[in-house]
């Protein structure tokens, strides 16, 4: 089903004359507005007039995470705070939040990349969709909720958590449509075996899972267990939120919104182009926001994009199902997390060696993280209620800095294997990208 016919099934010549004018009306909005990219754009001696074909994105700066960092909150807004009408943040979990603003246009845009997205799954207004994604500064909830709302289905905003709730409201409401991570679908899925509920009883009929790494095998997983259809949908705050990417029922990629989002791939490590087909790091340029347009935003997801006219008919360029991560960054029930913010914690706490290694598995459903961590020797012969006291401090350490549960194991020193260069610090069990190359 389509949402909008008429942009997504545009031929491509069409929408690329679409997007060298808004693109180019974008790079004059930041050349005014921004001093960050005035400045960038200066150095790289290209301006609004020169941008005459798609291919001239490639001449402009890239942007990332770090300079919205670096302009925490607003620098980088290019609209006055009077027009911004919603802002969201990103978890925050190294150092900084990331701050982005919507004005009443960004939202309504927002909307309808949602909308579109929802299409992609057969939603309409006869559905009812149940939105367990978090609501709050996390843009998921809020994102899948306006979509949803705009196409004129029922929405339960009902966010996560509450699994057994979340169960009762389906049956009982009727939920045809559920948007959450798919780790949490899973969950919610062992949840109703354990209740005695068989979902496949539950009028629900399509899911529209994000906002974590996931696989191929773990999607043929959900299906099966909940009788749906999984749609992988992506985005990421920065640039919008949930709603810049999402599969049709073909799920053979996901369907790029490019009349908002112009999107490349590129080589990592010399940001060169790299041609349709080859494997890189996305890199998004968005080309009709008003309160804050970044230009070609490093993603460090790495994925693949092909074109061609898909079989539904859409025309945008689909993206490959993401494969992993240019850093080394985990992601855990989806939370960033970085082995560095563990290792300052271990610093902070002392009485342990710098020497630990993190377990990262898939414990039934969910991300299950265990810390081991080296004690130095004069602890090791002390009392065991010492010794459990330290695994209880950095327990709550590591749950109140990152925000997320783990088990601590503290092991004997030099245990953990040594390293002329760069240390093993993560295990990673979980392996959700190796099926991910299609
Ligand atoms: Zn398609």
């Amino acid at each position: 089903m389509l949402w909008n016919p008429e942009i997504e099934t545009m031929p491509r010549h069409e929408l690329e004359k679409l997007q060298v004018e808004r693109l180019r009306r974008t790079v004059e909005r930041v050349y005014q507005h921004v001093p960050f990219y005035r400045q960038k754009l200066d150095e790289a001696g290209i301006g609004p007039a020169e941008i005459r074909s798609v291919a001239d994105l490639a001449r402009l700066p890239f942007t990332n995470k770090q300079d919205l960092r670096d302009n925490y909150p607003f620098g980088l807004f290019a609209v006055p705070k009077d027009e911004i009408v919603r802002v969201h943040a990103s978890s925050g979990t190294t150092g900084k939040m990331t701050v982005v603003g919507y004005t009443k246009s960004d939202v309504n845009t927002w909307a309808e990349v949602m909308a579109r997205t929802m299409a992609c799954g057969g939603v309409t207004n006869k559905d009812t969709v149940q939105v367990a994604y978090g609501y709050g500064l996390f843009t998921g909830g809020l994102g899948a909720h306006y979509g949803a709302e705009k196409i004129g289905a029922a929405v339960i905003p009902i966010s996560g958590g509450n699994t057994k709730r979340q169960l009762q409201i389906m049956a009982d409401f009727g939920t045809t449509a559920v948007a959450c991570t798919p780790s949490y679908s899973l969950f919610m899925a062992e949840t109703a075996a354990e209740e005695g509920i068989d979902l496949h009883q539950l009028p629900v009929r399509v899911g529209f899972f994000g906002a974590e790494p996931w696989s191929n095998a773990m999607r043929r997983e959900i299906e099966e267990k909940w009788g749906i259809k999984a749609i992988d949908i992506y985005g990421l705050s920065e640039v919008m939120g949930p709603g810049v990417a999402s599969e049709c029922m073909v799920q053979d990629g996901l369907h790029v919104w490019e009349d908002h989002f112009m999107v490349e791939v590129i080589d990592p490590a010399t940001g060169e182009v790299l041609p349709y087909g080859e494997k890189g790091e996305l890199v998004f340029t968005c080309i009709t926001k008003e309160a804050l347009p970044l230009i070609r935003y490093r993603t460090r997801d790495i994925s693949i994009l092909s074109n061609g006219t898909c079989a539904c008919g859409r025309t945008h360029l689909r993206m490959h199902r993401v494969m992993g991560r240019t850093d080394d960054m985990l992601i855990i029930r989806g939370v960033n997390v970085f082995p560095s913010q563990i290792e300052s914690v271990l610093l902070e706490i002392g009485e342990t060696e710098p020497h630990y290694q993190l377990i990262v598995d898939r414990e039934g459903n969910l991300d299950d993280l265990e810390i081991w961590v080296e004690i130095s020797e004069r602890l090791f012969s002390d009392e065991v209620r010492k010794l459990e006291q330290i695994e209880g401090r950095i327990r709550r350490e590591i749950q109140s800095t990152l925000g997320i549960s783990a088990r601590v194991k503290l092991v004997e020193p030099k245990t953990i294997a040594r390293s002329e260069g760069k240390a093993k610090r993560v295990i990673d069990w979980r392996d959700v990208y190796s099926d991910g190359n299609r």
